[in-house]
């Protein structure tokens, strides 16, 4: 059994110990000591990291016979001494983020009688899960209730309740172990049963701050950061909010409506493009049939266009094709090339056959009817495709005598 500093001194981040064990476990080395100061894995908080000697420590784990195993870049032999280091900044975090959600959990237990079911602290986020849905007016009171506490810096102490003495003390979550328990108290508002690394004063929680929530199991799931994750938080949303009002320039309460607003222009703009761009396309078809070929009975157009996407070549093309007689073969100058083919209701051309012709040979993709068809991807210069495409045309429309 590995003796645990950090149950009685969770600020110890030095430490002198001798090595029990070392052994490897699934290509790790894994050293276990007689004392430590590392907190492995457990109860939703995520373990230290740091050094043992010259050697790193990666990875803190409960072994099954209460001893700490520590994974490690470097074996160490068996009865050396070794000098310990945790890192600190790590540690010292997640000692907020551990007290703030005892405080957080007290504080919904106590203004609504919800109960926590579930923690996770995570390297960037830490999640709460609450037994019960609660609006955002009652979140921001336990919220608030929680911060309160922690501004009247309220002393977290540590102490060992042996069963008979744990019997008779009121927890906020009964507790499932037997034996003496390590009893965690935010004086005068929560009493927990708990092996984590906790903060000697609610103070040096900072802040708590709920990020986020959503609905989760028949309760609630929220985000919440403390202390220093909460500054980090913060600037990130303040960068974020600043840079957007740069843009806007409105307050930033009135961001949420004025990116409604930007979004309902903006829908409006894209509509009238779009009934532009088709008003635009009559005249330009227009344009167009004055290059056009006598081919048989049709009337035969094809050109290459700079400028407009697939989208635009369909209107131009389905444009000219109104007219009777009209054959509206498009390629856009850009590569690869598109394609649009359109013809007039009296002509006799199968438009997705010279599609699928033209693709033949330059490959891409596409597809259609007889009056329409459109592709993309296809190699090769316009000059060779508009000669394939009027080659195509010809035959089907002049058939050899
Ligand atoms: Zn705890």
């Amino acid at each position: 059994m590995t003796e645990r500093i950090y149950y009685t001194d969770p600020a110890c981040v030095e430490f002198d110990a001798t090595v029990v064990s070392s052994s490897q476990a699934d290509g790790r080395s894994i050293v276990v000591l007689d004392r430590t100061a590392f907190y492995p894995s457990s109860g939703g908080q995520p373990h230290d990291t740091g050094s043992l000697g010259d050697a790193q420590v990666t990875d803190v784990v409960d072994l099954d016979d209460g001893a700490i195993g520590h994974a490690v870049s470097a074996s160490l032999a068996e009865g050396a001494r070794v000098h310990g280091c945790v890192d600190w900044a790590r540690r010292f975090d997640h000692m907020q983020q551990h007290t703030g959600q005892h405080v957080l959990s007290a504080a919904f237990d106590r203004l609504h009688r919800a109960r926590t079911v579930g923690f996770h602290l995570g390297a960037v986020l830490s999640t709460l899960d609450l037994d019960k849905v609660l609006g955002h007016g009652a979140l921001a009171a336990a919220e608030s209730e929680a911060n309160r506490i922690v501004w009247e810096d309220r002393p977290v102490s540590i102490r060992f309740a042996a069963p008979e003495e744990a019997a008779a003390m009121t927890f906020r979550k009964e507790p499932t172990r037997s034996g003496p328990l390590r009893v965690i108290e935010v004086e005068g508002f929560d009493v927990s049963a708990c092996g984590g690394t906790h903060v000697a004063r609610a103070g040096q929680v900072g802040v708590i701050a709920l990020r986020s929530w959503e609905k989760f199991r028949g309760g609630m799931r929220l985000e919440f950061a403390c202390g220093g994750r909460a500054l980090r938080e913060f600037r990130v949303l303040r960068d974020a909010v600043t840079g957007s009002l740069r843009f806007l320039s409105v307050a930033p309460q009135d961001l949420p409506s004025a990116i409604e607003g930007a979004q309902g222009e903006n829908k409006d703009l894209r509509r009238t493009i779009r009934d532009l761009g088709e008003r635009l396309a009559v005249h330009e078809a227009a344009a167009l049939l004055l290059h056009a070929r006598q081919v048989g009975p049709a009337r035969v157009v094809i050109e290459t266009l700079d400028g407009w996407d697939q989208a635009g070549l369909k209107a131009l093309a389905s444009a000219a094709a109104t007219r009777p007689g009209v054959v509206a073969a498009l390629l856009s100058a850009g590569d690869p090339a598109l394609v649009v083919i359109a013809r007039a209701p009296d002509v006799g051309l199968d438009a997705a056959a010279a599609l699928k012709a033209l693709m033949e040979r330059f490959g891409g993709r596409g597809g259609g009817k007889a009056e329409l068809a459109q592709g993309g991807g296809l190699s090769g210069t316009r000059a060779e495709m508009a000669a394939a495409l009027n080659q195509f045309i010809e035959s089907s429309l002049q058939p050899a005598p």
